[in-house]
């Protein structure tokens, strides 16, 4: 077990011990039961934020008016969340206000899926209300209770839905998924910053053509920005977020500004998928173009050539390419501006840039050594006549 879960079992029997119910709860009890990695453990409890904080020495109130403490244990933080409920949702995003109850079965009943409604003891032993086992057996993605209600009440968890669809590879149950269909327009209410984070997961995601053909049928594609098909994800694995925003930058034929505007993305993605777009769409590529993007940067465009069917080289091809160049970086120059200067007993000024900026461009090709000996002969035929 790692060492997150051994610290999240000691929150657990720490609390059982003071004679608080305590399990686990949410993605890892579903991610472990499936036989995947999983991330971030919740605790949920019937003990009481202020109690919570009793028993513990070392806690930090990370949302406590949400009923969530953040435990320290050995360095490693656990949430643990006091049973909850939550009351009327008047915006189809937060709810109105949050009541602590005293039964388990209460605070799984407002869980979004089935599958994230199961708890475990420190025992082992799994609770399961609402048949969250058998649908998981069924790789079934099933909304707790009424669909409808539970889409009304929080429009994300439609993308929710998809993303894990796109996740685990699962099916959305066809009551829930008709829900969704039902209730797509609703997911306007949701910030931009949160459809974000959800695609962020699905993009990357094993079954990422699942979760695209998921929106499109739902009809949830046609309240987003962007083009959707699935066809054109069909074999795609993204190994980085940014690569895969960049990929559906150019299915959507929109610019880094524009997606980068509809979706609130950082300077430093939109300049990612600038460059992308720039090297996608160049036919083939300049030894400058070697030398001036990223390896990462690279490798991405020639990822999404080969996803859209255009001419690509192996990974391999532009890793050679990259490494063979005469210099990575301008700083290995092994001159600048100063040897330039005294060369030619001159002050600075624009042509001290141009030809510092031709020089860069010279070995970069392979025209002239990088050594002092043929740097000053160049220099002295191209630019101290
Ligand atoms: P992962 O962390 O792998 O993305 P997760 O299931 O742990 O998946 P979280 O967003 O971490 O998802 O949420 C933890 C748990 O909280 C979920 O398993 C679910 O029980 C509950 N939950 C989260 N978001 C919602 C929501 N919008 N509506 C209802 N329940 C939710
Ligand atoms: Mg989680």
């Amino acid at each position: 077990a790692s060492k997150a879960s051994m610290a999240a079992l000691h929150v657990i029997t720490q609390l059982e011990q003071a004679g608080y119910e305590a399990v686990f709860v949410g993605g890892a009890v579903r991610d472990e039961l499936l036989g995947r990695p999983f991330h971030d453990i919740d605790v949920a409890t019937n003990a009481l934020p202020q109690d919570v904080k009793r028993v513990f020495q070392k806690t930090i109130d990370v949302g406590i008016e949400h009923g969530t403490v953040l435990v320290l244990v050995d360095g490693e933080g656990i949430e643990v969340t006091t049973y909850r409920t939550e009351t009327t949702y008047s915006d189809g995003r937060r709810p109105d206000d949050v009541l602590f109850v005293r039964e388990l079965r209460e605070d799984l009943q407002r869980r979004d899926f089935t599958m994230n409604a199961l708890a475990k003891r420190a025992n082992g032993d799994i609770l399961d209300y609402y048949n969250g086992q058998a649908d998981l057996q069924q790789r079934m993605i099933r909304a707790v209770g009424e669909p409808a209600a539970r889409f009304e009440e929080d429009a994300l968890r439609m993308l929710r839905a998809i993303r894990f669809a796109a996740q685990l590879g699962f099916t959305i149950e066809p009551m829930t998924f008709n829900a969704i269909q039902q209730h797509a327009q609703k997911i306007t209410a949701i910030s931009v910053e949160r459809v974000q984070a959800e695609f962020d997961k699905m993009f990357v995601a094993p079954h990422v053509a699942t979760g695209i053909h998921y929106l499109v049928e739902s009809t949830l594609a046609a309240q987003l920005e962007g083009h959707f098909e699935a066809e054109q994800w069909r074999h795609v694995i993204c190994e980085t977020t940014d690569i895969a925003w960049a990929y559906f930058a150019i299915c959507s034929n929109m610019d880094a500004t524009a997606i980068g505007k509809a979706y609130r993305l950082s300077n430093k993605q939109k300049h990612f998928i600038r460059d992308v777009q720039y090297l996608v769409a160049a036919p083939r590529w300049d030894v400058m173009d070697y030398f001036r993007y990223d390896i990462a940067v690279l490798q991405a465009a020639n990822d999404v050539k080969k996803w859209r069917n255009l001419p690509a080289l192996t990974a391999e091809a532009i890793a050679q390419a990259k490494q063979a160049l005469p210099i990575q970086q301008k700083e290995q120059l092994v001159v600048n501006g100063q040897h330039f200067m005294m060369w030619r007993d001159a002050t600075r000024g624009p042509w001290l840039k141009e030809a510092l900026a031709q020089l860069l461009e010279a070995v970069v090709r392979g025209e002239v050594p990088n050594d002092i000996e043929h740097i000053k002969e160049w220099y002295s035929r191209e630019w101290n006549n």
